[in-house]
């Protein structure tokens, strides 16, 4: 089991998955300011002089205190989170492809002004990426099936674990987008 735990700001939003180890240290500090979610595991400590064994039970979500970043969230634009985004299907031909078997599609290409931003960008399979080349979608007669967003700062979190626990999943999935769809 390597579950994560999710770390959220005082306001509640979302912002790391965070390590048994890591929670402990919150927890031990006094960090942890609320908390939801099932028990994930009870780490046993040390013995008091009345032989009573203290036990910290560690949440699935944890809020912790500290600044609340105000800025626009800017989610890291890579292929692993770019390919959950689109359940790893091309978005060309709509078939479902190994990780290693997808590439990064710029849907107006770089060469033609097309930024390298996750409105721009489509989860596409090695064949589909060539037939297009470096033409737009209209140009090369090749129609999306969906249309690229942005995640928002839950389904980032949703992107970057692929162990979401079901009661952080409750949480995360309240904010999604309408854009994007669980199988
Ligand atoms: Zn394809």
């Amino acid at each position: 089991m390597n579950a994560k735990i999710l770390r959220l700001n005082k306001a509640g939003i979302p912002v790391s998955w965070l390590t048994r180890e890591e929670t402990a240290t919150l927890m031990v500090k006094d960090l942890v300011i609320w908390s939801l979610g099932n028990t994930v595991m009870e780490i046993r400590g040390g013995y008091n002089r009345v032989g009573i064994q203290s036990v910290l039970k560690l949440p699935s979500i944890v809020a912790c205190d500290g600044k609340v970043h105000k800025e626009n969230f800017d989610p890291p634009l890579e292929n692993k989170f770019l390919f959950r985004r689109d359940k790893n299907i091309c978005l060309y031909c709509g078939s479902q492809f190994s990780v290693h078997d997808l590439s990064r599609d710029h849907v107006m290409p770089l060469s033609r002004g097309g930024r390298d931003a996750w409105t721009n960008v489509v989860t596409s399979c090695r064949r589909c990426n060539n037939r297009k080349a470096d033409r737009s979608p209209e140009e090369s007669n090749m129609q999306l099936l969906a249309i690229p967003f942005v995640p928002n700062q839950y389904e980032f979190l949703y992107l970057s674990n692929h162990n979401v626990l079901a009661d952080q999943m409750e949480f995360l999935s309240a904010r999604f987008s309408r854009h994007i769809k669980l199988s």
